[in-house]
């Protein structure tokens, strides 16, 4: 294990807090009686036509500003085609090569390090049914399908290839989850299912620039299972690769009864899903001056407020007859000095190194 080294990317899916489903009026209330949240839009009806809600926007919007990104003027739907008993469309809407946000970041702090983990988009889509394959008598032969939550308004996050160990995807995952709940733009209920994720896992030798290839755990739903299921990963695939195999590029399911993950199918590709524009929905547009009232709108956010942990104090007395010249390294902003700060934009960060090193 030493010789290798993880690259971790992960895919957050976390559900907007909209009454509303984001492209008809239906209500996203959980725990409705099955299959009653629903009309001819979300059921997936021949002929019904989608209604981009405007809450969804905002709220999306919001998330990705709360994740630092840059909040795209224009941005496309694209249908993602694929078959599945709860997905009565046969396609998702979701958006494909104009997302709604590109370019963010969070830092994460661990081991003593602060870490920048990059953000590469952030996009809009629909939520698909819920197919239930225990509870009922005969769930033995059959499985049913709840189409309440078909049209929940979702977005999805993903990250750079920027995570290397088990421990930052948890912490990474965790900070995305306080972003969405503090902007409120997500109730972020792990066990209402409103935020979930998916890890692209891949093993390289120390050093080694090129990407291994990658399985991708889907629809992990809590911090522990998130942490199993990439330590579980990570011994697979060098048992793979030591045993002088090569690891499939497939899609995998963790299994918190055994603890492992296990294959579901090969992965497919983009072309697979054969995108193409949601012909019945026109491109979304946000203005500037739109942007700058949701700008205006945002809380403070736990990154901006929460000093670096690793920063050393400035009223630490010890600190400051001792190493004098380690305070002064480090500016007022960066100290945590009670005022509350700007969110992102021009912080700078210090280096903790400097701090552990006193
Ligand atoms: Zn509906």
């Amino acid at each position: 294990m030493a010789k290798y080294e993880v690259v971790i990317g992960l895919e957050v899916h976390a559900q907007l807090s909209t009454r509303t489903k984001i492209f008809c009026s239906c209500p996203t209330s959980f725990g409705a009686q099955p299959n009653s949240n629903v009309c001819p839009v979300c059921l997936g009806l021949p002929g019904a036509l989608p209604v981009l809600s405007r809450g969804a926007v905002e709220l999306g919007a919001k998330g990705a500003l709360a994740l630092n990104c840059a909040v795209q003027p224009e941005s496309v739907f694209a249908r993602k085609n694929y078959f599945y008993p709860d997905l009565p469309k046969g396609y998702q809407i979701s958006q494909f090569d104009k997302p709604l946000a590109l370019a963010g970041h969070l830092d994460v702090h661990v081991n003593g390090e602060t870490k920048r983990i990059g953000i590469t988009r952030v996009h809009m889509e629909d939520d698909a049914g819920k197919s239930v394959h225990d509870g009922f008598k005969d769930s033995d032969r059959f499985t049913y399908v709840d189409l309440n939550r078909s049209g929940t308004p979702l977005i999805e996050i993903v990250s750079e290839p920027d995570i290397r160990s088990a421990d930052e995807a948890v912490e990474y995952f965790n900070e995305v989850r306080q972003a969405l709940v503090f902007a409120e733009v997500s109730a972020c209920d792990m066990e209402k299912g409103h935020l979930r994720c998916d890890a692209n896992v891949s093993m390289r030798l120390k050093g080694a620039e090129k990407f291994g290839t990658r399985a991708e755990v889907k629809n992990l739903n809590s911090f522990r299972f998130l942490k199993q299921a990439i330590e579980f990963e990570m011994e697979r695939q060098v048992e793979i690769l030591e045993s002088g195999g090569r690891v499939i590029q497939e899609t995998r399911l963790f299994s918190p009864d055994l603890g492992e993950t296990i294959s579901m199918r090969s992965k497919e590709e983009a072309h697979d899903y054969r995108y193409f524009p949601e012909p019945d929905l026109i491109p979304v547009r946000v203005s500037p001056e739109f942007l700058a009232q949701l700008q205006a709108s945002m809380p403070e956010l736990p990154q901006a407020r929460r000093p670096n942990p690793y920063l050393v104090p400035r009223n630490c007395r010890l600190l400051r007859a001792r190493c004098p010249r380690l305070l002064r390294s480090q500016t007022g902003r960066e100290l945590g000095n009670g005022r509350p700060r700007r969110p992102a934009q021009g912080r700078r960060q210090g280096d903790p190194r400097i701090a552990h090193s006193g």
